[in-house]
């Protein structure tokens, strides 16, 4: 795709994750490849829900700055491994959303949340059947984001399974080769978190 078109369908989806108080308080960052080697990233510190093209630099996938406007997010490393990782990736979205942070602190010790039974699991790529585990990683949280993305690729076959991980207490990356495809599976995942937030609420209740 085009990068202009891209960037354009970029600052949408971000409208539409900040309507959905996905992004409050200027947290969350959204990027999209350029090439092998740089991206387009929403800049560090911005309200998100009024994003235009020009909230956006190019950096590298260190997070080194190549121009624009603005500081790289802090997170931006995180998405250059992501890049890395997967050359079929061209969009990473990240979310902070009530239930992705709650649900990943209940259990501290928890590695992943497991999904099951949930038709809403199909929205994810590669997983055509509701009969079957869907597990979607978690890692602590941590300022050291080189670190992060280290620990990131060490477990990605997992993660590419699920199209996304969660970081604990703090929100939640997906990601797709496209950005209709990284929102489809921001919105599958953070419905399938916000099922389990709400049925072990209920349990609890009982
Ligand atoms: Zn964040």
């Amino acid at each position: 795709m085009h990068n202009d078109a891209m960037l354009e369908e970029l600052v949408k989806t971000c409208d539409f994750i900040s309507k959905k108080g996905l992004a409050p308080a200027t947290a969350g960052n959204f990027s999209a490849r350029l090439n092998d080697t740089s991206m387009v990233m929403s800049a560090s510190g911005k309200d998100k829900s009024a994003l235009s093209k020009y909230d956006f630099v190019v950096c590298d996938f260190q997070a080194n700055l190549l121009s624009g406007d603005g500081k790289p997010s802090a997170e931006a490393a995180l998405h250059g491994m992501i890049y890395q990782l997967n050359l079929a990736t061209n969009c990473v979205l990240h979310t902070h959303s009530v239930p992705v942070t709650v649900l990943s602190m209940l259990e501290k010790q928890a590695q992943k949340i497991t999904f099951y039974g949930y038709e809403m699991q199909k929205t994810i790529a590669g997983n055509p059947t509701h009969e079957a585990e869907l597990d979607l990683p978690i890692f602590d949280n941590s300022q050291d984001i080189p670190k992060l993305a280290l620990e990131v690729k060490a477990r990605w076959d997992a993660v590419k399974k699920a199209q996304g991980f969660i970081v604990r207490g703090h929100g939640l990356y997906s990601f797709g080769p496209t950005v209709f495809d990284a929102k489809r599976h921001m919105e599958g995942l953070e419905f399938l978190v916000s099922c389990e937030f709400a049925k072990r609420g209920l349990i609890s209740h009982d």
